[in-house]
């Protein structure tokens, strides 16, 4: 497995950058990667992934299809209704930032939010990684999903009024150049919502390693709020707005603890509801947050 060394910090390009903590990727392959941090802007990233090209081993393609369509069972009746429950916020906080109804959904996936915005009347596309996701968004939904050069070839300056990235940036080998790019195609008035995982949530600092939105390899990045306005900052953008993600702290809390210690659905769950209650006061300790992000 040929792997990506940082030498220097990826968001501020200091050079003194040491380990902080290791953490296995509980999800697929059970690998330890080193999570490393900037002493200069307190940047926290995921040190040796897997270089772009082998990056495919760490993902499994196909299973979340199958999954998005299950309706059998009590977990994939919940799974359903959350996603549902969520699809619904997203497009209120959408509908109310933009000034026009031309959306690109950066990583939709198998196209759901980017289908639920078209059938509320935007004109909404996507773009997409994953060749099977894509092929499934386009022959379910009849929506127009992109493969991913199409961001640096296929639109002109200007060209989108809200740009949504939901989980995503993490997951990018080169984000300032996206965030560059994203800055491009949206108009003057566009607004670029991006949500990430916060790792000075309530739920990542009580988890430590075990936290389940550190998510190594796929994610690249581990962001805190300073970390993430310092980065949209050096793309021209400030944040005017930030939200948490009221189910993500229960389901990461729940996961976290399964990864601690193998079960624990009720305490992991407890856990959830604390972190839960101090998002609900101050968003930018949620487990995730949600940044609203305008041009300077
Ligand atoms: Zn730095």
């Amino acid at each position: 497995m040929a792997r990506l060394h940082h030498d220097y910090c990826p968001l501020c390009a200091s050079t003194v950058i040491s380990a902080q903590m290791e953490v296995k990727d509980h999800s697929i392959t059970k690998e330890v990667f080193e999570l490393w941090r900037c002493a200069s802007c307190d940047f926290l990233f995921t040190q040796d992934p897997p270089v772009p090209e082998e990056a495919g081993a760490y993902y499994q393609g196909e299973e979340y299809i199958s999954h998005s369509d299950n309706q059998e069972g009590v977990v994939n009746k919940l799974y359903h209704k959350a996603r549902d429950f969520m699809l619904g916020q997203k497009f209120k906080l959408v509908d109310r930032l933009a000034r026009g109804k031309h959306l690109l959904d950066y990583g939709t996936g198998t196209g759901y939010f980017t289908d639920f915005m078209v059938r509320k009347g935007y004109s909404a596309e996507g773009i997409e990684i994953d060749e099977n996701a894509r092929r499934y968004g386009a022959e379910k939904f009849g929506i127009s999903v992109h493969a991913p050069e199409a961001l640096f070839t296929g639109f002109a300056d200007n060209t989108f009024d809200v740009i949504t990235l939901w989980h995503v940036l993490e997951h990018l080998y080169n984000p300032k150049s996206y965030l560059e790019k994203f800055y491009d195609v949206l108009s003057p008035e566009g607004v670029l919502v991006i949500a990430v995982p916060n790792h000075e949530s309530k739920d990542a600092t009580s988890f430590g390693p075990d936290w389940a939105a550190y998510d190594v390899p796929r994610h690249l990045w581990h962001f805190s709020p300073a970390t993430m306005k310092m980065m949209v900052g050096l793309a021209g953008f400030r944040v005017s707005e930030t939200h948490h993600m009221p189910l993500d702290p229960f389901y990461v809390s729940i996961m976290s603890q399964k990864y601690a210690s193998g079960g624990g659905l009720i305490s992991g769950g407890l856990k959830g509801l604390r972190s839960f209650a101090t998002s609900f006061s101050d968003a930018e300790r949620g487990s995730s947050v949600i940044y609203v992000c305008v041009k300077k």
